[in-house]
């Protein structure tokens, strides 16, 4: 029988937050999880031991139980105002509430306990005003750091749990379509008909492009911004300061030739950097970093990344995105392209002799040595440059000739579909959550939506009948 009491599209970290919130509120419910990638325990990706990616369909990095969250660098933000817009949805005190909440259940499930950013007020305020000099501005979050291999063991404990719990995950069986009905969504197609009352995407960066056509003429949109520009590895000591005080500190500019915002984004200190794969093996960069000292690298690497906000006619700002990253895996063929920051700055390429004796070695093996100005818009570059140069302010040395800078990074969230505070659609019993629909950019935040919306459709807890 193919009817259930919830269908949920996506088990990422909102997904599957939102299972379990669902099954907690109302034990009975009957409820399907479609997931394009693999059960947790099924998901390998080679490249994290080979450096070599082998090009898995689906990418097992951004796919598959707990989404993008299963291989991830695990740092959850603890403050409403990092890692999405839910507040700006449903209040900062709702917010807080529900980061304390999910919390909690990570916490249950064995993150650690210590929190970073908290330790040294007065260092934080020197570093601050370091920024300050460099007209940038701080933002210092809390974290707490569950590390890529621990996040894997609490996402495997979770799935473990749901499925005993007799929530139904079908995995490598992505939803093609919704079944939509006088403005009221009846179910999915997945590999066949679905049917629910309640449907929820969580669909997350990787599916963000497939829900913009489900949108197409009948879901409300609003043209969304689209986040590009570089990785960026550098010694870790260069930043030392920063990620032992902060873990990860968030510095937003204004550049002063085209006053864009450009922020850092992501860090991980003595980290990897990574790729992420989209459909037709569209390849972005990313980075992660171990908890346990024997995984750690000699490197640091964080992305920045220009916000673009475009006006019309244009509204198709995921296009845009994937263009760039496609013109990048072009010149790579196939894989991402790694330029010494004075090439960069001399607008030549980093050719493989010169990579070979550059002092920061890179964490990403197969990255090809190229030319980024032969990529990105010369507006990015310019911000990137000028954003390089501000940080010196504050991380002496990221303005030597061998930081490295991987291209491209491109965060998919753009297709931003118009909700109400309880995240649904202008179609009836629709509800969306997540990355992939412009709401979160970050974990905690994107488990929380998860927890907010089950709470929307079983506002009551109801015992076991
Ligand atoms: C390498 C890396 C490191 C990161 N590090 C951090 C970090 O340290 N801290 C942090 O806060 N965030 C980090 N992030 C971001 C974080 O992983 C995401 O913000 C978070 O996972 C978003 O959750 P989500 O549920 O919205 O989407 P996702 O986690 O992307 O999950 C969406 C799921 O939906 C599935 N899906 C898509 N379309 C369909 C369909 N049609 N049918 C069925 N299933 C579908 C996808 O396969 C995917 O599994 C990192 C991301 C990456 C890739």
């Amino acid at each position: 029988m193919n009817k259930y009491d919830l269908i949920i599209i996506g088990a990422g970290p909102s997904g599957i937050f939102a299972a379990m919130e669902a099954k907690k509120r109302k034990p009975d419910a009957r409820i399907i999880v479609f997931e394009k990638g693999r059960s947790i325990h099924k998901r390998v990706c080679p490249m994290r031991t080979t450096n070599r990616c082998a090009g898995c369909d689906p990418c097992n990095i951004t796919t598959g139980f707990a989404g993008a969250g299963a291989f991830s660098d695990g740092k959850l933000s603890l403050d409403s105002d990092v890692g999405g817009e839910l507040a700006t949805y449903i209040g900062e005190e709702a917010t807080r509430d529900l980061i304390e909440y999910v919390d909690g259940i990570y916490l249950e499930y064995g993150a650690d306990t210590m929190i970073h950013g908290v330790q040294n007020p007065e260092a934080i305020d020197r570093l601050r005003k370091k920024a300050l000099r460099s007209n940038l501005k701080l933002v210092d979050c809390p974290v707490r750091h569950m590390g890529t291999e621990k996040g894997y063991e609490i996402y495997r404990a979770i799935q473990e749990d749901l499925e005993r719990a007799g929530i139904e995950f079908s995995f490598l069986n992505p939803v093609k379509e919704l079944l939509i009905e006088d403005g009221t969504v009846r179910g999915v197609i997945a590999d066949q008909e679905y049917y629910s009352d309640l449907v929820i995407a969580g669909i997350g960066r990787e599916g963000s492009e497939w829900f913009a056509a489900m949108c197409k003429d009948r879901i409300d949109t609003l043209v969304g911004t689209v986040d590009i520009g570089v990785r960026v590895e550098t010694n870790a000591l260069i930043t030392k300061e920063m990620t032992d005080l902060l873990y990860e500190g968030k510095l937003i500019y204004y550049t002063p030739t085209f006053d864009d915002k450009i922020r850092t984004f992501c860090t991980n200190p003595n980290g990897w950097v990574s790729a992420e794969y989209y459909r037709d093996g569209l390849a972005v960069a990313n980075g992660h970093a171990y908890k346990d000292q024997g995984k750690k690298s000699d490197n640091t690497n964080f992305a920045l990344l220009v916000s673009m906000n475009f006006t019309e006619p244009f509204n198709t700002p995921i296009e845009y995105g994937q263009h760039i990253a496609k013109l990048a895996n072009m010149l790579a063929g196939g894989k991402l392209l790694v330029q010494r920051y004075e090439d960069f700055k001399r607008g030549r390429r980093t050719t493989e002799s010169r990579l070979a004796r550059n002092k920061i070695i890179p964490t990403m093996k197969d990255a090809v040595p190229g030319d980024l100005s032969l990529v990105l818009p010369y507006r990015i570059m310019t911000d990137i440059d000028e954003m390089i140069q501000a940080l010196e302010g504050v991380s002496a040395g990221i303005i030597s000739a061998g930081t490295l800078l991987y291209g491209v990074e491109v965060k998919f969230y753009s297709n931003r579909v118009k909700v109400d505070d309880t995240f649904q659609t202008n179609i009836k019993n629709l509800y969306v959550m997540g990355d992939g629909v412009g709401i979160t950019r970050g974990l905690m935040q994107a488990s929380c939506n998860g927890v907010h919306v089950a709470r929307q459709l079983f506002p009551e807890t109801s015992p076991p009948s």
